[in-house]
């Protein structure tokens, strides 16, 4: 078999002159106990097949259903004794093509408009393989792969119109980074103190939200000490935006009793209608409260990359700290969740410590004055950077946008096509890609969660249900870039095909 030229050499390692010359162990020295294999031949042979196996799963990825019902045959497949001996890798790739592959929860697929997913990308996969095989720890330490997540946080600072010198991290998700986001802003307010002695009961701090906030803010406080009494959950307006005044309110009614107000947290694309608070307002209101401001984007942060969607999050460049997926709208592979903040010291003031074994040094592998470590809770951390850099580069910002844009207007599409209906109606405003809908007339609530149910076994279009005003709502979020005019009309007419 021929194999694929390489595209450029592998460098040599550059010696310094006065290195002494590297003696290495002959190949036949590595001892019978590593890992890897006696015969290399084969597992490329086995490796390019399942990289064209997967290759071929993505592009026909439309043409299988979105999602099936696992048979109990296969599930039991997952109840397996300890493998305590070898099997072949052939054979475990076998295992996963019947048995995973198609089984999952159908977030790739076109029809997929259940919650906010993102579809991720084949350039994604490929920078995923490049990660595992360099296994970069980027916890901390003197190497590229950190450099390579300094970059992607310069290019965040940039779009998003933070200073040069922001700090950002990348962690699982946007939950783990609005909790972050919660800690770092708690240690600003009570003083680094607080990381040894805890929560003063003396202080008794309180946080701003709206009540369209995403859950994770109110489990943020949870875990940070506060408890979820000390977030109030403000109103919103007919656009499900936080309520300025009820906020200014909230804060000055905690004050008059002695509490100690000290974050808000708006949000850039609220999870049930993608409602985007007004930014500004709410930089303006922590400006004169001196509170701390961060911005929940999760996914509707990437909008800025959309000329046309950009305006809309006017004020987020005066966020102290944002958080956003690039695992949503920026369709990179699970999971690549981004915290952002503008001060840098404030960040390392809630996280770093120093342990002896991680001491920095001048020269060398334990090079560098500020590691990733410093700036979370992570040791150990995966190079979630490189898919993001890949993907970055390889499809370029304006591309990304567009895809968002389309996004907007498949919503749009999807809000027509209800407005042209007798028997549908929206349950709330369209702000960005997502579209809350349901039957007119009697009986709706059923039949809207009935008709969820339906189409997500269906294997065609996935929407999801939620609760808006108290009604029960059939919810089509987009994000995914394989979604189509096509799906958005596949799921209409399933949705009016249904029977009563
Ligand atoms: C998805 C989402 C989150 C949670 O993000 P994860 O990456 O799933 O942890 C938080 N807030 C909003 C608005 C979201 O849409």
């Amino acid at each position: 078999m021929s194999q694929p030229a390489r595209s450029t050499p592998i460098p040599s390692l550059p010696h310094r002159p006065a290195a002494p010359k590297i003696q290495l162990c002959p190949p036949a020295a590595s001892p019978e106990t590593s890992l890897d294999p006696q015969d290399w031949t084969g597992l490329r042979a086995q490796g390019h097949r399942m990289l064209d196996d997967m290759f071929d799963a993505m592009e026909s990825v439309g043409d299988r259903p979105l999602w099936q019902e696992i048979p109990d045959s296969v599930r039991e497949t997952m109840r397996a004794p300890l493998p305590a001996t070898a099997v072949p890798l052939g054979e475990v790739h076998e295992d996963f093509l019947r048995d995973i592959l198609p089984y999952g929860s159908g977030n790739t697929h076109p029809g997929f408009m259940g919650w906010v997913q993102g579809g991720g990308t084949p350039v994604g996969m490929l920078a995923e393989m490049l990660a595992a095989g360099l296994n970069a720890n980027l916890g901390g330490r003197d190497h590229m792969p950190i450099e390579v997540e300094r970059q992607v946080t310069a290019w965040m600072a940039e779009l998003f119109g933070f200073p040069a010198a922001a700090s950002g991290l990348f962690v699982t998700g946007t939950s783990i980074a609005n909790f972050m986001a919660v800690l770092i802003a708690r240690t600003r307010a009570l003083g680094p103190g607080c990381r040894r002695h805890g929560l003063p009961a003396e202080a008794r701090l309180t946080g701003y939200t709206s009540r369209a906030a995403h859950g994770c803010i109110a489990q943020a406080f949870e875990m940070a000490g506060i408890g979820s009494d000390g977030l109030r959950s403000t109103g919103t307006d007919s656009r499900h935006r936080i309520d300025i005044s009820a906020l200014r309110a909230a804060i000055a009614a905690d004050r008059a009793v002695g509490l100690t107000p000290f974050m808000i947290v708006g949000t850039a694309g609220s999870v049930d209608t993608g409602a985007i608070d007004d930014l500004a307002e709410l930089a303006e209101v922590a400006r004169e409260e001196d509170l701390w401001l961060h911005v929940d984007g999760a996914f509707g942060a990437l909008a800025i990359l959309s000329p046309e969607l950009a305006p809309r999050l006017a004020g987020i460049d005066r966020a102290d700290s944002l958080a956003f997926d690039f695992h949503k709208w920026g369709q990179v592979p699970y999971d690549a969740g981004f915290l952002l903040c503008r001060d840098a010291a404030s960040h390392r003031a809630a996280f770093a410590a120093d342990a002896p074994y991680l001491q920095r040094a001048e020269h060398g592998l334990a090079g560098g004055a500020h590691w990733p470590c410093d700036y979370g809770p992570d040791l150990s951390r995966g190079f979630r950077a490189l898919k993001t850099w890949f993907t970055l580069r390889t499809y370029g910002l304006e591309a990304i946008g567009e895809s968002i844009a389309r996004s907007c207007a498949l919503a749009r599409r999807l809000e027509q096509r209800i407005a042209a209906s007798e028997s549908l109606c929206l349950l709330a405003p369209v702000e960005l890609n997502i579209v809350c809908f349901g039957f007119t007339g009697p009986d709706s609530d059923r039949r809207n969660q009935a008709a969820v149910t339906r189409l997500q076994l269906g294997g065609r279009v996935a929407p999801s249900s939620t609760r808006i005003d108290g009604r029960s709502a059939i919810r089509a979020a987009f994000v995914n870039h394989r979604t189509s005019e096509c799906d958005v009309d596949a799921l209409v007419d399933a949705v009016l095909a249904l029977p009563v």
